[in-house]
């Protein structure tokens, strides 16, 4: 048995959770690499390594930045002298000063968290160190190149018993820094996990695992056990965190579940997530997410239906204003486009014009502040009645329905309502599917 184990910020932000933490890997023989994130948040209101370093960075060459990169010195101080280490990273962090006064590049300066905390990490439990620029590529463009990286991986751990792979960034062939996007040290997680073709990779959090919606509007919400990549990138995608949306690919290609797990109580059992299982779910959906802050673009014309090519002129308006699109359901003479209304603003009357032009509408009207709610679930397909059961809550709650997409998975059903709804919408969901169920 083979584990990858990455540990978040808040789970090593002070020498306390460290101890946890490295009983959690002695605790099994199998737990071999190790992936840590940066110290994160101490108490609520502490500032992430990652963001002092942020800020340290772009104040280097506007005034002296000692002050600054003392204070996360001392976060690090504070972790060896709270392990009792011998460890000194005085020489590093005159590099990093250095650095930072030759202005080499933002990436490079966030990366140095992982990267300290790693070498501290490693010495702490005796693992070998590897820099993630040594093992983790993108190209020249700065986009993450997986199958280069898997090469370089593989090979590098190939007879390491252990090691210690800080997460987040890796580097471009010439030595140039980059990172991930934030919260990207799951994703080398998975790449790590990838390359060793783990038998688990081991996520550890400050919660016990995927949560069936957000404890910010249901109190205290079931734990999702057992959830399947397809669905976990539905539930992300709309705005579930707890894991970086991008971890998932690594890992699909290899069929290797991850297990999220809290350091802070290692007991739980967390959720398993797994490119497919028998396993139904508890409560026929296995979660519910939901973004505010859309807007709908209604087109109708007479005989659109007839029309070829239709869809694709209003689409390639988005298209030419750089506006993605979220869902177009449509009807016989009306198609309607779902966008992010932050991002449509901006261009919002470039767009109009544009499909007037386009494909000459009889009426065109927008619809904003709408928000979008994902019903996930495996177990919809073979239970008749869920959109239904859906329906009948959100009527009850008195929510009014402004929009309704089933992907042809029959993974999720989306539904659009005001977003002053969107509360009140999912409580009914989560209370008809898992309140009625307990
Ligand atoms: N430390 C980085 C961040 O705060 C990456 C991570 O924690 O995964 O985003």
């Amino acid at each position: 048995m083979k584990k990858v184990v990455k540990f978040g910020g808040s789970s090593l932000a002070s020498a306390e959770q460290f101890k946890k933490v490295g009983e959690i890997i002695h605790a099994e023989k199998s737990r071999r690499y190790v992936v840590p994130s940066a110290p994160g948040k101490r108490f609520p209101k502490d500032t992430k390594v990652t963001d002092m370093l942020y800020d340290c960075y772009e104040a280097a060459g506007t005034m002296d930045i000692t002050g600054k990169l003392n204070a996360i010195a001392q976060r690090y101080q504070e972790i060896i002298d709270g392990l009792g280490l011998e460890v000194s990273l005085d020489e590093e962090f005159a590099k990093i000063k250095t650095a930072f006064e030759e202005h080499v590049g933002s990436d490079y300066a966030a990366s140095r968290g992982e990267y300290l905390n790693g070498i501290v990490m490693a010495a702490y439990l005796e693992y070998e160190f590897i820099d993630a620029a040594e093992v983790v590529r993108f190209d020249e463009d700065g986009v993450f190149d997986p199958e280069t990286t898997n090469k370089i991986m593989k090979k590098r751990l190939e007879g390491v018993e252990h090691a210690v792979i800080p997460g987040f960034y890796g580097a471009l062939e010439d030595g140039t820094i980059k990172t991930f996007s934030r919260g990207g040290s799951d994703i080398t997680g998975s790449i790590v996990a990838r390359a060793v073709c783990a038998d688990l990779y081991e996520n550890w959090t400050d919660v016990s695992g995927f949560l069936v919606t957000d404890p910010h509007i249901v109190e205290d919400p079931e734990t999702i056990e057992t959830i399947t990549y397809r669905e976990l990138r539905e539930l992300s995608y709309m705005g579930a965190t707890v894991l970086h949306a991008d971890a998932i690919f690594p890992l699909r290609q290899e069929g290797i579940p991850i297990n999220i797990k809290n350091t802070n109580r290692p007991q739980d059992p967390g959720t398993l997530i797994v490119e497919s299982t028998c396993r139904q779910p508890r409560f026929t959906i296995t979660g519910i997410a939901g973004k505010k802050g859309f807007c709908a673009i209604n087109i109708e014309k007479d005989q659109m239906n007839s029309e070829i090519g239709f869809g694709r002129k209003v689409l390639q308006v988005f298209e030419e204003n750089g506006i993605s699109f979220e869902h177009v359901p449509s009807g016989i003479d009306t198609f309607t486009v779902l966008v992010h209304q932050s991002e449509f603003m901006e261009k919002e009357q470039s767009v109009i014009s544009g499909i007037h032009r386009a494909v000459h509408p009889d009426t065109l009207d927008l619809e904003s502040d709408l928000a979008l709610i994902a019903v996930v679930g495996r177990g919809m397909r073979a239970t008749r009645g869920t959109a239904g059961r859906i329906f009948s809550a959100l009527s009850h709650a008195n929510v009014n329905v402004k929009m309704i997409d089933q992907g042809s998975s029959e993974l999720n059903i989306i539904i659009g309502v005001k977003n002053e709804d969107f509360e009140t919408a999912v409580k009914a969901i989560y209370d008809i599917f898992v309140l009625t169920h307990l």
